[in-house]
């Protein structure tokens, strides 16, 4: 079964029978009872329930609370879904009846529709195992948010103990009018790395800066030429960016402190511009440091996380094609390339294609309420991943569980029914 218009078919029909209320409690119970990186204990129990009911042979705690649940059928090739489970720690302000009951705990990224959508499309695809043959693998995976979830499951043998992907699909849900499924062949996702600082000065009393090398100064001259990175040493039309999300130094205004900490967090879409701006972020750490006369150099670490995450061109075109027929022509678009990082790349081992694609999730009279014409406006203005107030519309709970079946369906070996 090749053909668009014949996997979503196939797709409406098996998941036709999907009931809205139980995707619905499914979906409000996780959201009520958010778990932050690999904490997810609770909420890997209730994917692993519900992959035992479906049929799958499940194990639970690869990487501390990840979940991998199997079903064998038949010949064919191994395709993987993968949803992430974390939330973040955000106080919820939604105001929504089944808003967190973690105080200062939220599914503010969207997560438990990841999880809510994996289960339901395994369901679905387990109960009418009988038009397709291969092996379906669907993966839970931990700490997204927090980093090294993907990176903990490899370490944690999830390609030698699981059967190996011939392909890896992931979706994630994000602001725009809901209905929406963007798509973008090739690379969608940044690279993101952080690096922290440690600036050794010599500290003494306030009145006396003669007798003390400042690290306050120091690092205040570091952020500030660090600012020259992207504009004066990355080309104009190569994306960067390097923010300095931490300043901390000192404990009062009398007292000169003998060191200072920054952290930065880097994104790139380039390895050759990534190392460009590393080896600057060194050159500029240490250069401010020895004019300073820092009787120690600095500490520089570099903590590299998410990779890039690139599509496989021909693999998006072919499963956006699908999502065409199942939502609607308008609704699939070339979403471009993001400033945003994901580790899902990470479970895909070296050659193996992947897609990932977004779900469009804001409410129409939220989106409509917006202030603004244009669509970046409107879209800088609602309530997006990681904001208090992130309260995807229930509507897409059954888009999401299609477009994960569709792609699972147009790479397994199906019968044609
Ligand atoms: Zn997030
Ligand atoms: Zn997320």
């Amino acid at each position: 079964m090749t053909e668009p218009a014949d996997v979503a078919r196939v797709t409406r029909d098996i998941t036709s029978g999907l009931g809205t209320a139980d995707l619905e409690g499914f979906y409000q119970d996780l959201h009520r009872h958010p778990e932050l990186s690999f904490q997810e204990h609770r909420t890997a129990a209730r994917l692993a329930a519900r992959l035992r009911t479906a049929g799958f042979e499940v194990t639970e705690g690869v990487a501390r609370t990840g979940v991998v649940g199997v079903l064998a059928h038949g010949e064919g090739p191994v395709v993987w879904l993968r949803g992430d489970m974390d939330a973040l720690p955000v106080r919820e302000e939604t105001g929504l009846p089944y808003a967190s009951a973690v105080d200062g705990v939220m599914h503010a990224c969207g997560h438990d529709l990841h999880v809510t959508w994996l289960a339901a499309a395994a369901g679905a695809l387990a109960a009418a195992r009988d038009v397709w043959s291969g092996t379906l693998v669907v993966v839970g995976q931990p700490a997204e948010e927090a980093g090294g979830g993907a990176a903990a499951m490899v370490a944690d043998g999830v390609h030698e103990r699981f059967p190996r992907p011939d392909v890896l699909f992931g979706q994630h849900v994000t602001p725009g009018l809901a209905g929406f499924c963007p798509h973008t062949p090739g690379l969608t996702l940044s690279a993101s790395d952080d690096v922290d600082v440690v600036v050794h000065g010599v500290g003494g009393h306030g009145s006396r800066p003669e007798s003390t090398v400042d690290p306050v100064v120091t690092a205040a001259y570091i952020v500030t030429r660090l600012q020259t990175v992207v504009s004066r040493e990355v080309a104009a039309g190569e994306p960067a960016v390097l923010t300095v999300g931490r300043f901390h130094a000192g404990t009062q205004g009398n007292i000169i402190p003998a060191e200072a900490r920054l952290s930065l967090n880097v994104r790139t879409q380039d390895t050759r511009v990534r190392e460009r701006v590393l080896t600057a972020i060194r050159r500029i750490v240490e250069g401010e440091c020895a004019a300073a006369g820092c009787p120690v150099p600095p500490e520089i670490t570099v903590h590299p996380g998410c990779p890039s995450t690139v599509n496989d061109a021909a693999l998006d075109r072919e499963i956006a094609a699908v999502h065409r027929e199942l939502l609607g022509e308008h609704a699939v678009f070339d979403f471009g390339q993001a400033m945003g990082s994901e580790d899902f790349s990470l479970l895909a081992p070296k050659g193996v294609p992947y897609d990932y694609w977004y779900l469009t999730s804001t409410p129409a009279a939220v989106w409509e309420a917006a202030p603004g014409e244009e669509l970046t406006e409107r879209l800088a203005r609602v309530p997006g991943n990681h904001s208090p107030l992130f309260a995807p519309d229930p509507s897409v709970l059954l888009p999401g569980v299609r477009t994960l079946v569709a792609a699972a369906l147009s790479r397994l070996d199906t019968f044609r029914p």
